[in-house]
């Protein structure tokens, strides 16, 4: 490992890879149902922004499923910079979600933006997903600690990769070392995206740290047409998996449907991804097998 980084991230002892010659600590693998994140399967989290209707989360549960996603997202509790704007249909929100895993199975990521939410938010969700703007809310971290669930932990708009593995050392220390964190893209001087997608984030953090790291296409580049282009980077640079928003009408969408894929939009980004993953894939099994023969000569 970069020297640089050991010094620099060796604090986090619990999220931290341990490097040099102390050796590598095997790498967390979170399963969710019959889903392993972080092993050897890329994983693709696919769903709407917010869950607005039953029908809305049906529909797109059920497209995403067939196009090959497992686990399906949807907000019912929202943050949202103006008052004004949706806030998410809260408990209903989770309601719906829970019919939607019933009814295809893909497991569940939903947001909590307050540590008062988090025990009924546990009882509906698989995975407790921890938004941008609530990175650095360190009593919904600790409430996290005794939760039960995964937890994906997105990078905040603003924090260093040190500040987000602060906050992922503060879930674990409180009790929970079952994390994903997510890079979302980070507010730069760009302004032609919505955020800048820090792709070099993927294998800093997969140096520094033994958690998975999945990447969020959408609020990176917030417009539909970079998700596929970016999703393409996330897996070429070794992401252990995709949160993408997937709407059925994204011209109708309460939020992000600027974004958003539509189902045909994400089953052709899907069929696309394919070659980059079996490259992926051929290339991880190749290597040991060089070392093998190198090792024999
Ligand atoms: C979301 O996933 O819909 C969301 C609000 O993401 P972020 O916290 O990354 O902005
Ligand atoms: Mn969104």
């Amino acid at each position: 490992m970069n020297p640089k980084w050991n010094g620099q991230f060796s604090c986090f002892d619990l999220v931290a890879r341990a490097g040099g010659k102390t050796g590598d600590r095997t790498r967390t693998v979170v399963k969710v149902r019959d889903i392993e994140i972080g092993g050897s399967e890329f994983v693709v989290i696919a769903g709407p922004c917010a869950v607005e209707s039953e029908s809305q989360l049906l529909e797109t549960a059920e497209a995403v499923a067939e196009s090959g996603a497992s686990i399906l997202r949807g907000g019912a509790y929202k943050p949202r910079s103006s008052p004004y704007a949706f806030q998410g249909l809260g408990v209903e929100g989770l309601k719906i979600l829970r019919k939607a895993r019933e009814a295809t199975g893909l497991a569940i990521v939903t947001e909590v933006m307050s540590e008062d939410d988090v025990e009924l938010i546990a009882e509906y969700a698989d995975i407790m997903q921890v938004g941008t703007r609530s990175m650095e809310n360190y009593a919904l971290l600790e409430a996290l600690g005794g939760c039960g669930r995964p937890v994906l932990l997105k990078r905040g708009m603003t924090a260093t990769l040190e500040e987000l593995l602060r906050s992922a050392q503060i879930v674990a220390a409180a009790g929970n070392p079952q994390i994903i964190l997510c890079e979302r893209g980070i507010r730069t001087f760009e302004t032609a995206t919505r955020n800048t997608l820090d792709i070099a984030a993927v294998p800093v953090l997969k140096a520094v740290s033994h958690l998975p790291v999945i990447v969020d296409p959408s609020h990176a580049g917030g417009v539909r047409s970079l998700v596929s282009p970016l999703s393409r980077a996330a897996v070429v640079v070794g992401a252990d998996g995709l949160i993408v928003e997937v709407h059925p009408a994204p011209e109708q969408a309460l939020s992000d449907g600027n974004q958003s894929l539509d189902f045909a939009e994400f089953r052709d980004m899907m069929d696309d991804l394919q070659p980059y993953l079996d490259l992926q894939r051929a290339s991880r099994q190749f290597r040991p097998q060089l070392l093998a023969s190198g090792g024999a000569d």
